[in-house]
């Protein structure tokens, strides 16, 4: 067993002060334990926030294009170790190959992106009513960023926060998930190489409950951004916003696909599986519901059962769909699919845990059809290959159950109709609407977020968006 890895706290390597350590086991071969992290408490979580509150006055007065070239050279490190990291995916969160290293190259080209972005910064110049007053706004950083992330993009979505957070010049601490902590640090380790000044970015492993909180309620944090279930950020919103924090959370969320009549069933099928079942169905924006036109509904079944029976489930190094990323992740899974078989749903296909494949946290493929908008399966998030069907008689019913959540991150429709199409871009209560597309996916520069129980709306992510969470306009007027 490989020595725990250690916490990264003004610059140092760090171990926990309550002198615990956590292990991550592989979630294909449970019995593997793969790496061994701090688990830290609030005493670590404190250190980090003072290290970074004395590290942000000095980054922040540090120009744009030189924090640029850090993020740069972080960037050009982590494409170096590009397999190492993908290995690193796979074998602590069981993603399967192909995506890990999509997640990795994902959270490269981040790096590189808002590292540009930080030599563009800048604000605007606007006309003066007076004759000698230069008129114009800048743009300054928050402060210190607190960003607390999930497991389940776990390279991806600390890239996402910590890279437009640094080239705006805040400080940061971050605590990523007890499940698959290691690509956060692996992040800071590129950071550290790359020349960061020390203290700029502290990350703390450990429970959400100690090292979260303390960073959430600490007076030196300016900001926190939180990515994770809704149960839990809503939690942390209140508690940021209490303290007068600004806080950007993206939470769960329950998507649809709205498959039209004029829809091609097959074509629909393909792309309902793979919003679906992508990445073990642990997807924030995952398809969870197909909401299908009665003209099309069989044989769109038919296609999605078989769509869902050739998937090769397996180790993500071997397999097209690796396992869930933990048993309590599986349990969950299998509660949703009692829950449905007792509201009344039919299953169609999977359903179960496949006999072949050892103690990996495996789930089956599974679709419920004759579900009712109203069922709990229709209405609450599962987080696992799961599909629920749901038959609807015209376009109207078929919007009205896609927004009939309390969710609304994203949303697609499969249509040959654009005036369909162009009502639901209106209609659809999501962040992100969809056409003759999967629910899942996005480009890295345009913003990204929900609506409902899925954010807080006031702030998006990504592209210009991840630029305005972190930074506070001032307006100057220079006689
Ligand atoms: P989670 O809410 O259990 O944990 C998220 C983070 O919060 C972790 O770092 C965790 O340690 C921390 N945490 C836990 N308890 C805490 C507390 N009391 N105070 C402060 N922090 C605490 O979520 P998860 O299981 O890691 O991730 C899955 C969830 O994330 C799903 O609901 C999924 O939809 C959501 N998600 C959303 C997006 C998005 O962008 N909207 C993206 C990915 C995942």
């Amino acid at each position: 067993m490989p020595d725990a890895n250690k916490n990264y706290v003004g610059g140092e390597w760090t171990t926990t002060e309550t002198g615990e350590t956590l292990d991550v086991v592989n979630p294909a071969d449970p019995s593997e334990v793969v790496a061994r992290y701090q688990q830290s408490g609030s005493e670590d979580a404190t250190e980090a926030v003072e290290a970074a509150a004395e590290a942000a006055d000095e980054w922040a007065a540090t120009p744009g294009p030189e924090r640029g070239t850090v993020l740069r050279e972080a960037a050009k490190i982590l494409d170096d170790k590009k397999d190492e990291l993908t290995d690193q995916l796979v074998a602590e969160e069981g993603k399967a190959r192909g995506e890990a290293a999509g997640e990795v190259q994902r959270a490269i080209d981040i790096f590189y992106y808002f590292a540009q972005k930080a030599s563009d910064l800048g604000g605007t110049r606007k006309q003066a009513s007076g004759p000698d007053t230069d008129l114009y706004t800048i743009q300054e950083p928050v402060g210190v960023a607190a960003l607390i992330t999930p497991w389940n993009y776990p390279i991806a979505i600390p890239a996402w926060k910590l890279a437009p957070a640094l080239a705006t010049g805040n400080a940061v601490v971050l605590k990523p998930a007890s499940v698959a902590p290691g690509p956060a640090v692996a992040l800071a380790e590129a950071l550290d190489e790359a020349g960061l000044p020390d203290g700029v970015l502290n990350v703390v492993t450990g429970p959400g409950s100690s090292v979260a909180n303390t960073f959430v309620e600490a007076d030196e944090v300016d900001a926190v951004s939180f990515t994770g279930s809704s149960q839990v950020g809503e939690m942390v919103y209140d508690q940021a916003t209490d303290h007068g924090k600004r806080a950007q959370m993206e939470m769960g969320g329950k998507n649809p696909t709205v498959v039209a009549s004029s829809a091609d069933p097959e074509e629909a099928a393909d792309i309902v599986a793979s919003g679906g079942f992508g990445t073990t169905g642990q997807s924030c924006t995952a398809c969870s519901r197909a909401i299908v036109h009665e003209d099309v509904y069989d044989e769109f079944v038919d296609a999605l059962v078989d769509e869902a029976e050739s998937i090769e489930i397996g180790p993500g190094n071997e397999a097209d769909m690796g396992p869930q990323v933990s048993e309590s992740e599986v349990e969950g899974t299998l509660e949703y699919i009692d829950i449905a078989e007792n509201e009344g749903a039919t299953l169609a296909t999977g359903g179960g845990v496949p006999d072949d494949l050892g103690d990996g946290f495996y789930v089956e493929p599974t679709v419920f059809t004759d579900v009712e908008r109203d069922y709990r399966i229709a209405q609450e998030e599962v987080f696992g290959p799961v599909v629920a069907v749901i038959k609807v008689s015209d376009y109207e019913e078929a919007l009205d159950v896609a927004n009939d959540v309390d969710y609304g991150l994203s949303s697609s429709i499969v249509t040959d109709d654009h005036t369909e199409a162009k009502s639901f871009i209106d209609d659809s209560e999501a962040g992100v609407v969809k056409v003759n597309d999967k629910t899942t996916g996005l480009e890295l520069h345009v913003p990204f977020g929900g609506f409902k129980r899925s954010s807080s709306e006031t702030w998006r992510e990504q592209g210009d968006a991840g630029i305005d969470f972190y930074t506070i306009s001032k307006t100057v007027y220079d006689n």
